[in-house]
């Protein structure tokens, strides 16, 4: 089992597979990308295979693949049949745009991978593109709902972007009127690799629910884990749920339970902390277990307490792209 210097357990893993992404969404990247690594730098899929399978041993029981955008690897269903495999992975989940998933939800469903979440921060057509600089808004919607009528377990991440999209959040919430789907509103981060600037936002967890509250006075709380980041809720009458991520207030700190690895190895033990060291050269060098497995628990056991005590370590952490952490 993997526990922290602050005696959290460590189960969860947050596996990004790329730093490439076919969107450029505002609050993510510049319109212009970002450098991206090359080629050779990322893992291969045997290698995020064979790390997966470590981490599992090492009591990683629950691993979401996220990027960049995951789709855009060719390959990525050869590393989703591995997953299934793995003895004591219990969960496994995507964090998509939806763009791409399209071919290969069939296979998903018949390897028994329920759970996709998918980034949809505008219910208008022009909205979404003025965000995402891309249109593919019909083909997003299309997967979307596609996804939630076979069955997947769905939800759908929508970041309250100030000037941007608010005026969606009522709108996309009624997603959740018509179908079983979890419907969540995140604080932006400024993690966007230069695309803008912001210390602090206004669109907080508690603006959003207050403008939730609006119209929907009578929603109530749901029970969630522990290690949930998300509060949840319910509006009487709906299919669905919603919930509101403070990841900008960082008030789930307490009982984290991740672990980050970047599409190129980097060990990330918070969001808001620079990568603590690097597996695939551990990989490559020396090909040990062993020592693959002394340096996560390096990392595992030097992890700051909360976001802030990160932010605070780490002076320039706000360079950083969201493309090349994993969200
Ligand atoms: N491309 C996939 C997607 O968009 O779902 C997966 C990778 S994306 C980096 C993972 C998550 O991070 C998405 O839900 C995205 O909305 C979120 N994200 C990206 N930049 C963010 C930012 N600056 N603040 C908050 N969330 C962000
Ligand atoms: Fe791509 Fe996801 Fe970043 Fe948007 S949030 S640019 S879809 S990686």
């Amino acid at each position: 089992m993997l526990v922290d210097n602050h005696q959290r357990k460590i189960n969860y893993l947050r596996l990004a597979v790329t730093d490439r992404c076919n969107l450029r969404c505002n609050y993510c990247m510049p319109a212009e990308g970002i450098d991206f690594v090359k080629n050779d730098r990322l893992l291969t899929i045997e290698e995020l295979s064979r790390l997966s399978a470590i981490l599992v041993s090492q009591g990683i029981d629950k691993i979401r693949i996220t990027g960049g955008e995951p789709f855009v690897r060719k390959d990525l269903m050869h590393l989703m049949r591995q997953l299934t495999k793995m003895k004591g992975l219990n969960d496994i989940s995507i964090t998509t745009n939806a763009t791409l998933i399209g071919p290969y939800i069939d296979e998903l469903k018949s390897l028994g991978i329920k759970n996709i979440n998918v980034s949809l921060d505008a219910i208008d057509k022009a909205t979404f593109e003025r965000i995402t600089r891309r249109d593919q808004y019909d083909t997003v919607h299309n997967n979307l709902i596609r996804l939630i009528t076979e069955g997947f377990n769905v939800r759908v991440n929508f970041i309250a972007l100030e000037h941007q999209n608010t005026q969606d959040i009522l709108p996309v919430l009624e997603l959740a009127k018509h179908y079983k789907v979890s419907v969540r509103f995140l604080e932006e981060m400024p993690f966007n690799g230069g695309s803008k600037s912001f210390q602090k936002i206004t669109w907080d967890y508690k603006h959003i629910l207050r403008h939730i509250k609006s119209a929907h006075p009578d929603y109530y709380r749901l029970p969630s884990p522990e290690t949930s980041t998300s509060i949840n809720y319910k509006i009487p009458g709906f299919k669905g749920t919603f919930g509101v991520i403070p990841s900008f207030s960082r008030t789930f700190c307490g009982s984290c339970n991740r672990l980050r690895i970047s599409a190129t190895g980097d060990v990330i033990t918070c969001l808001y902390a620079k990568a603590s060291n690097n597996l695939r050269d551990v990989m490559r060098k020396t090909g040990s277990e062993e020592k693959i497995k002394e340096q996560i628990l390096l990392a595992v056991g030097n992890r700051a307490k909360t976001g802030f005590e990160a932010q605070e370590k780490y002076k320039n952490v706000f360079s950083n792209s969201m493309t090349s952490i994993g969200g």
